[in-house]
């Protein structure tokens, strides 16, 4: 192992002042760890582009030095440009949550990605890989198990949060861990790497749990059916669903692919809880009176964006944002993104266009702050 006098280099791939394409590379000497690999849906201007990837050219010109890929939560913005990337990094194990590879599963059935090794990294595990020591916490978000990881490295402790919110009455009743974040800062941190939607506007932004208070005030009076949005990968607003259509005695259809996929496995998993009965198949909702009827499907949320400076204010926006993201609050596109079509085939129904984006701190040797809209 290199002598502690090497620089340890914490390299941007994405996710640095945009929404989407979350991978960040720690280098020290010649080992190479990755936390999560994202994808960005493109926006109204990349025509002919279905997803974009990260730039690794950095870490295909250090192939063998790359010893682990580590997820820091499922959301397609950290997990989804995985099947793209994994080829070319074979046996290189990829560390999750019990919930992530449940539905990172279906991805590597889909791509056939069978030469990664999924092995379980859960809130509060501890491990070592090459120099780096992980130390992983529970972190509230919109998506179980989600985690916040502090790598103890030579050079000192980076903590890198992955996305989070401090939430004291969260859905699934888990809350951030707040011991373990006091310990390390008692111990000493050289790095933060903070991620928080919309962290630059003051105040605090209300506990989840309002949500499903907001769900039953407006179901209540309804007599007609009730259509709710969501991104596919948040499971505790799912949750929020379908207790509020069990208190008004609704049944509940789960439309769109990866909705059903996902509420699938994270039922499976024990992520979801409700009562069997209370589901209705999309083929059969005409059966169901409007009144006895919620639907839950995929899309983009319909929060209004707050006043703040620099986010653009229209009403209306791309149903593409990044989970947490009210599509009204995109912030302007990153200039450096290039379509470059990467065209691979792949094992959808049809050819998934790729773009990928180059890093403007792709050479930086020390990156002391790295910060997302
Ligand atoms: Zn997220």
């Amino acid at each position: 192992m290199p002598g502690p006098n090497h620089p340890l280099r914490i390299i941007p791939l994405g996710g640095v002042g945009e929404i989407g394409k979350n991978m960040y590379v720690f280098e020290y000497g010649d080992e190479i760890v990755v936390i999560d690999c994202g994808l960005m849906f493109p926006d109204e201007e990349m025509f002919g582009v279905d997803l974009v990837i990260p730039d690794i050219t950095y870490l295909r010109e250090r192939r063998g030095n790359v010893k682990a890929f580590l997820i820091t939560h499922a959301h397609e913005d950290h997990v989804g440009a995985l099947p793209y990337v994994l080829p070319e990094f074979p046996g290189v194990p990829v560390y999750a949550s019990t919930l992530a590879r449940g539905l990172l599963g279906n991805k590597i059935k889909e791509h056939k990605l069978h030469n990664n090794p999924l092995i379980a990294m859960e809130p509060g595990d501890e491990l070592q890989i090459g120099p780096f020591g992980v130390l992983t916490f529970r972190i509230g978000h919109s998506i179980p198990d989600a985690m916040g990881i502090a790598l103890r490295t030579p050079v000192g402790t980076v903590v890198h949060t992955g996305d989070f919110k401090f939430d004291h009455t969260p859905v699934d009743g888990k809350l951030s861990d707040f011991a373990i974040l006091a310990r390390l800062g008692e111990e000493g941190v050289v790095c933060l790497l903070s991620d928080s939607t919309r962290a630059e506007n003051p105040g605090y932004t209300p506990s989840e749990r309002t949500v499903g208070e907001a769900f039953r005030e407006i179901m209540e009076p309804l007599e007609g059916r009730v259509i709710v949005a969501t991104f596919a990968s948040n499971i505790a607003r799912l949750q929020q669903v379908l207790d509020a259509a069990a208190t008004f005695e609704r049944q509940v259809a789960i439309i769109g692919r990866s909705m059903e996929q996902n509420s699938r496995i994270a039922t499976e998993l024990g992520y979801l809880r409700f009562d069997p009965s209370r589901l209705v198949g999309k083929d059969r909702i005409n059966d169901v009176p409007d009144d006895k009827l919620v639907i839950a499907t995929t899309g983009a949320q319909g929060s209004r964006c707050p006043a703040s400076p620099g986010w653009p204010t229209a009403t209306t926006g791309s149903s593409r944002s990044s989970p947490g993201t009210p599509s009204s609050c995109r912030p302007a596109r990153s200039p450096a993104t290039r379509s470059t079509w990467r065209g691979r085939s792949t094992t959808c129904s049809r050819p998934v266009r790729t773009s990928t984006t180059t890093p403007s701190a792709v050479r930086a040797s020390r990156v002391t702050r790295a910060r997302k809209s």
